[in-house]
């Protein structure tokens, strides 16, 4: 390969003897320019350019080395090939032998048949797939790192070009304009609620991004002069953006307040990475202007984030791609952003708190963020903002245009696109019934729940992130019934030391104002990784070395969590719990490291609860065996479920496929209640079933009377708990399990009861 420098030298001098950008006929003849050049500086044996069509189609657009009567000709669905693949994961394929590769579709009229090896690089902008690069060679090999690098340079250049034209029409219109019919249908996407609330109005697209003007530049010094001042512009910008989360300002609640405060502080942290400037200096240096070198890099990041599972390092990535967005604001001059329309609903793939504040203030009523996450910290804040707030609903922002009509449901987790008349008019109910019942909910927060027939239930809180602490007075709750601890760990990034972990539990434990506070132990591994965590690869994480495994094996972490729990106590009362726990030697084992611990650290505790998590059937079989030695039980059933019914709990294609409201999950939890009962150890499910209205009011129907959930759910819950007849329902319940043997599902007869009371489910 020559120098990255020569090539891009050269794609310059290409691009600036474009002969009409934006001409169709002219691109076609560029891109064949373009696929001459890369073979040629990079020393492939071939180059073709593939472009995306309506339909999922991908067209050969230009080749070097491949037979020249192909273009136009071979086409590929996105959904196969190795062209396909990389088009529909956006990732970059490096293979050495393609044609061994499930994945490989054979073209004969290509005559690629001599080129074993191949690299595949996607060509997207704004999370589209726009095309494909993709280099051959006669002699298998792999392309290394630098060849990587370079031609995924040249992707983000020419989807710039792609982006800028329209290509012949017998090839057929662009991939995303979609046709007129589709753009008037009424389209439905279901996705999680991240915060409540129901909203109809107009959509406004994130772009996500400038679109850079210039990419290449001839001079690396002055546009590594224009990065510092844009840097520090936008440095500034934060510390206003921070300054302007003082309570009065917002006229917000000051706890709210404070939590925005606190997750713009954090995210300046992000802002000042050196890492990432190094590397947006970098590809300044190969030749790129600032503003192209920022879109560089952060696409990087933002494919990095697509093969990330864990939820609280994807917010962490958003945030990076947050702050690419305001460096190239900054870049371009940083004008301010005019309002929106009222009830404007945002609509974005990726979304980072800096950019949910600036829409805030330009008015939105609503955000669907395609990758968002419910301890995400866009979601957090759609909170405390009072937005409604969805996360997932992928393909919502393809499908829409500005300015269309849509009705975002934060409560069932959905949003309908151009919705008819009828759907409008039955959400206009919808939202002035909501209005109604808020008003009545207010007045429950500071009571606790007593059922109709004077049943007490305990409410309690699931946190993970101190800045949700405020959640606790915003809802009455009863006291933290599962603080996940590693949960600052993953926001972090990192292992966090003895004495800041003792900060952030001491935080926790003041905000409770003597409420209860359970606090689990690290529940790492699975898909919450931390970065560089040497963790082996395995086969089935969910069921393998994770949590408190990791925790037996290597006590010295876990050793430091109880020091800086116990430490954080001072002389209050601690409560611990451990998760995942299979035998009640294990339970044992990890009693002893917290008490040989609690043994050295002074002023003790006032009082030490130790609990287990149930979240491994086994446990159900050991039972007489631990309520002799644990002095609380809580049910995880987000585990409990995936272990019992052999159903990962994060693939898509299983999700409601297994019910909680089944025969053999109520037989259980019946008999665990039971015995509980009876050994009077207390019990409590912490699991996401506790926050659903059906499962809630059957929990407390099978004697469950503790149930600790995310605090969106605590309010409606209140509500409907205040309604329920235990009693009654307790008789239903008792008579429809007798009868129900052999049945999926026992959801239907349970809503259709509640429904006939008026409960609000
Ligand atoms: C559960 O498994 O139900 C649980 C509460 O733990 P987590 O969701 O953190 O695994
Ligand atoms: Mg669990």
């Amino acid at each position: 390969m020559s120098t990255p420098r020569t090539l891009f030298a050269r794609l310059r001098e290409l691009m600036a003897h474009r002969r009409s950008p934006g001409d169709p006929a002219a691109m076609m003849a560029d891109l064949a320019a373009l696929a001459r050049l890369i073979a040629g500086e990079m020393m492939s044996d071939v180059c073709s350019i593939y472009v995306s069509r309506a339909g999922g189609v991908l067209d050969l657009a230009a080749t070097q080395g491949l037979r020249a009567n192909a273009v136009g000709r071979t086409r590929m669905r996105v959904d196969e090939g190795i062209v396909g693949l990389a088009s529909s994961t956006g990732e970059t394929l490096n293979l050495a032998d393609a044609q061994n590769h499930p994945a490989f579709a054979y073209r004969p009229e290509t005559g690629e048949d001599p080129y074993p090896s191949m690299l595949a690089v996607p060509v997207r902008r704004a999370g589209r797939s726009l095309g494909v690069i993709v280099l051959q060679t006669l002699i298998p090999r792999r392309f290394d790192a630098e060849e990587v690098e370079v031609v995924e340079t040249v992707a983000m250049l020419l989807a710039e070009l792609l982006a800028a034209t329209r290509l012949p029409e017998q090839i057929g219109p662009m991939a995303g304009h979609s046709d007129e019919l589709s753009a008037t249908l009424p389209r439905r996407f279901a996705g999680v609620s991240l915060a409540s609330g129901v909203v109809i109005g107009p959509v406004v697209l994130h772009s996500g991004q400038v679109t850079p003007d210039r990419l290449l530049a001839d001079d690396p010094e002055q546009e590594l002069a224009r990065l510092d001042l844009g840097w520090q512009a936008m440095q500034r910008g934060i510390d206003r953006l921070i300054s302007d989360q003082l309570p009065e300002s917002k006229g917000r609640r000051a706890a709210d307040a404070q939590a925005s405060r606190e997750i713009l502080e954090a995210y300046r942290l992000v802002a000042a990475d050196a890492g990432w400037l190094k590397r947006v200096s970098d590809a300044i240096r190969l030749g790129l202007t600032a503003e192209a070198a920022v879109s560089r890099v952060a696409g990087e990041l933002r494919e990095r984030m697509r093969r990330i599972n864990d939820p609280y390092l994807r917010e962490r990535l958003a945030d990076l791609e947050d702050m690419a967005g305001r460096l190239l604001a900054s870049l371009d001059g940083g004008q301010e952003q005019g309002p929106v329309p009222p009830f404007a609903i945002l609509l974005a793939r990726r979304l980072g708190p800096a950019e949910l504040l600036d829409w805030h203030a330009r008015g939105i009523a609503g955000v669907v963020i395609e990758e968002g996450s419910q301890g995400g910290h866009a979601a957090i804040l759609a909170r405390a903002l009072g937005l409604a707030a969805l996360g997932g609903a992928r393909g919502v922002v393809e499908a829409a245009e500005a300015g269309c009509e849509a009705v975002l449901d934060g409560d069932e987790g959905q949003i309908v696109l151009r919705p008819g008349s009828e759907l409008r008019s039955g959400y206009q109910a919808a939202i002035a019934a909501r209005t109604a019942r808020q008003a009545g909910w207010a007045g429950l927060r500071d009571k606790p729940v007593i059922t109709r027939d004077g049943v007490r239930v305990t409410v309690m809180l699931n946190l993970g992130l101190a800045l949700e602490l405020p959640q606790l007075a915003a809802t009455g709750a009863d006291g933290i019934g599962l603080f996940r601890t590693e949960i600052a760990m993953l926001a972090r990034g990192a292992v966090v030391d003895t004495p800041e972990q003792m900060a952030i539990y001491a935080r926790v434990m003041d905000a409770a104002q003597g409420k209860p506070v359970v606090f689990r132990t690290l529940d790492l591994g699975g898909d919450k990784l931390l970065p560089g965590s040497a963790l082996p690869e395995e086969e089935n994480p969910a069921m393998g070395w994770r949590s408190l495994r990791i925790g037996l094996d290597r006590p010295a972490l876990l050793r430091r969590q109880l020091r800086a729990l116990l430490l954080a106590a001072a002389g209050r009362p601690l409560s611990v719990m451990f998760p995942m726990v299979a035998t009640v030697a294990e339970f044992r084992a990890a009693r002893h490291l917290l008490l040989a611990e609690a043994a050295r650290v002074r002023p003790a505790p006032e009082s030490l609860q130790i609990g287990t998590m149930l979240e491994i059937p086994a446990l159900m079989w050991q039972l007489p065996a631990l309520l002799r030695e644990t002095h609380f039980i809580s049910v995880g059933t987000n585990d409990l479920l995936q272990f019992l019914f052999a159903a990962d709990r994060g693939t898509p294609a299983l999700a409601g496929r297994y019910d909680l409201l089944s025969p053999p999950v109520l037989d259980l939890l019946a008999d665990l209640a039971v015995q509980c009962k009876a050994a009077r150890v207390p019990l409590s499910v912490c699991g996401e079933a506790a926050s659903r209205p059906l499962e809630a009011i059957t929990l407390v129907g099978l004697g469950i009377e503790s149930l600790s959930m995310p605090a969106s759910s605590v309010l409606p819950l209140k509500a409907l708990l205040a309604e329920l007849d235990v009693g009654a329902f307790r008789q239903f319940l008792t008579s429809i399990r007798r009868t129900s043997a052999g049945m999926a599902s026992l959801r239907e007869a349970i809503a259709t009861w509640a429904r006939e009371r008026a409960l609000p489910v």
